[in-house]
């Protein structure tokens, strides 16, 4: 497979991927189905960041595309004030 478009000026060496001054380190398992994951010569980058497995350290990357269906979904907040008067005004 030929590397994505816009890795066209990446450079191949001994110590990694070098994209614009940034080392690239390949995509983590996370970022399977990730829209921004790009191939570079066989490998699979991130097209946003030069080290994706940072992104998961503390949690889901928040760039992820492929997340975004299950964001959100029963986990709706609750304010504690409003939460308060409602039970309030059941009385
Ligand atoms: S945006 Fe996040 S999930 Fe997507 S490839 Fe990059 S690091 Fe992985």
């Amino acid at each position: 497979m030929p590397t994505a478009e816009m890795f066209r000026n990446a450079e191949k060496t001994e110590n990694g991927v070098l994209f614009k001054g940034f080392l690239l380190e390949p995509v983590v398992e996370q970022c399977n189905g990730c829209d921004r994951v790009r191939e570079i010569e066989g490998e699979w980058y991130c097209s946003s960041y030069s080290k994706p497995a940072s992104k998961w350290r503390n949690g889901s990357c928040n760039f992820a595309t492929h997340l975004k269906a299950n964001q959100g979904k029963g986990k709706d907040k609750v304010n504690p004030i409003k939460a308060s008067k409602r039970a309030a005004g059941k009385k």
